[in-house]
């Protein structure tokens, strides 16, 4: 029996609109949430991706504003760009697409954004919010894979979820979110041995190894579900994931296509936290405001003390 398709746009798109009410919402408040997104270099992969980025946000109704630097940026020439960004009460997201040139520390320039403003879920406060249990900004592409397990009604808790890749921005934070309801969780990378072993047990398998055709449709239990988080471009132009769709497909309960699958769940779930942001730093400012007011009107007590 064929896999039932966990389509991906679709969910994206209710997704976006959700956004575009509740960016509705805050303009009537008078906030117009804004992401800010730094790009250095010119690297076609991540120009297309910033450009799919910017044009998320027009269709939502956030403004965006793209810091386009080159590709011999000093590292510092970046982050106190971040700096400036930071202190801009206009922007409420900071976005830094990954890869940096070679002369830039990603690290420094993710720890450099304010924890607040940080859309993408990578500054150390929140990796440790979300291995605390108390996320604040959630990976986009790991929370965007929840969403589509939960769009497909797919039982978490007590299931056996397996994670191939094991990286800061997928595989760690997939992990912890899937432990977080209570599956029960592996995680695989380049040195797990018996990989097949390890997926054949899966009732849900993601994988985000970037590597085409690594899971073939002998390693998938029959009627798990298959996310494939990869993204990989083959020499003659066609985007694949990780995953042999067409075999697997065949095996499998539930699978995601790529592309149309767990990609425009990504830039979704990255509008979500940057409306997210703006509703949280604006009820911040207002509580921020009114202290500074009270302090104005105490003035005179608090000398008389
Ligand atoms: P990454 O940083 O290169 O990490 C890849 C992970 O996979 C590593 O943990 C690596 O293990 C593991 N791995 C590689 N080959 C393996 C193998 N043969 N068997 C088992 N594990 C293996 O990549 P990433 O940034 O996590 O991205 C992974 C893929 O997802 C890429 O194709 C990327 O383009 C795609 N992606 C898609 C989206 C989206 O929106 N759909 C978002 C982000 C990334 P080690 O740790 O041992 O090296």
């Amino acid at each position: 029996m064929a896999a039932a398709i966990i389509d991906g746009r679709r969910l994206a798109a209710q997704v976006r609109s959700e956004c575009r009410e509740r960016v509705q919402a805050l303009v009537s408040a008078r906030i117009t949430p804004q992401l800010a997104v730094v790009l250095a270099g010119d690297e076609p992969a991540s120009r297309i991706y910033v450009q799919n980025k910017l044009k998320a946000c027009e269709e939502v109704g956030v403004a965006s504003t793209l810091h386009a630097l080159p590709h011999d940026a000093a590292e510092e020439d970046v982050l106190s760009l971040i700096r400036a960004l930071n202190a801009d009460p206009h922007v409420h997201g900071i976005l830094v697409q990954l890869p940096l040139p070679p002369q830039i520390s990603a690290q420094r320039v993710i720890f450099t954004i304010e924890a607040t403003k940080d859309v993408d879920g990578f500054h150390l406060y929140n990796v440790g919010a979300l291995a605390a249990g108390e996320p604040t900004f959630a990976p986009c592409t790991p929370q965007g894979v929840m969403r589509l397990l939960d769009a497909a009604a797919i039982p978490i808790e007590g299931q056996h979820a397996v994670v191939v890749g094991a990286s800061n921005i997928v595989g760690k934070p997939m992990a912890m979110m899937l432990m977080r309801r209570h599956a029960t969780v592996t995680v695989c990378h380049v040195k797990t041995r018996d990989l097949r072993a390890h997926t054949l047990q899966a009732d849900i398998l993601v994988v985000a190894a970037g590597r085409p055709g690594l899971i073939k449709a002998d390693m998938v239990r029959p009627g798990g579900t298959v996310i494939d988080v990869g993204i990989n471009r083959l020499p003659d132009g066609s985007i694949v994931g990780d995953v042999d769709f067409a075999a697997v497909a065949t095996k499998a309960g539930h699978i995601t296509p790529v592309p149309g699958g767990v990609g425009p769940m990504t830039i979704a779930m990255l509008m979500l936290n940057t409306v997210e942001a703006a509703a949280a730093q604006s009820k911040f400012r207002r509580t921020w405001q009114c202290s500074e007011e009270w302090h104005a009107q105490n003035a005179d007590l608090q000398k008389a003390r």
